[in-house]
């Protein structure tokens, strides 16, 4: 088989977050048939800025409108496209957004799920280890704001 190309991609996602009760919420969805947790993002489409990026991609994916507060920093991973016989690095930059309005019920229908959770509960919930560095960040950016 011919030698795999090299992608770049660059996506960006948010970690939106609320009190509830006096407890931190932040938001997760739910993919590849509901086993893996993880934070929402996307690609950034030609002529948006990440941040835009970010705030269409938390509203599209989990159904909650955000506020970006801050940005949180970057991530990136290597994974394979089948299909394109491709091995793409995609970096993915992270920021941090308050809750203003909308449901997880809205949801994209593309995920199988979107929900709160507290802060320690999302921690031990999320399945990329990239994801977790993000929500550690978060979390101390939250408790200092
Ligand atoms: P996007 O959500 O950016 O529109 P997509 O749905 O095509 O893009 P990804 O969700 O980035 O693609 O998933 C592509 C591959 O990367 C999947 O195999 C997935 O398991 C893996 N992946 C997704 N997020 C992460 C992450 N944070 N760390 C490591 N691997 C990840």
């Amino acid at each position: 088989m011919r030698p795999a190309t090299i992608k770049n991609q660059v996506s960006s996602g948010g970690v939106i977050f609320r009190g509830n009760a006096g407890v931190t919420e932040i938001a997760l969805i739910a993919v590849k048939g509901g086993n893996v947790w993880c934070l929402p993002k996307g690609i950034v489409d030609k002529g948006e800025s990440p941040e835009e990026t970010a705030v269409r991609e938390v509203r599209e994916e989990t159904g909650l409108k955000g506020r970006i507060k801050d940005k949180i920093g970057d991530i990136s991973f290597w994974y394979y496209i089948k299909g394109e016989n491709a091995r793409c690095r995609k970096t993915v930059h992270f920021y941090l957004m308050e809750y203003m309005g909308g449901s997880t019920k809205d949801h994209d229908a593309e995920v199988d799920d979107a929900s709160w959770f507290p802060l320690d509960t999302a921690l031990a919930k999320v399945s990329y280890k990239g994801d977790k560095k993000i929500v550690e960040k978060a979390k101390e950016m939250i408790q200092k704001s």
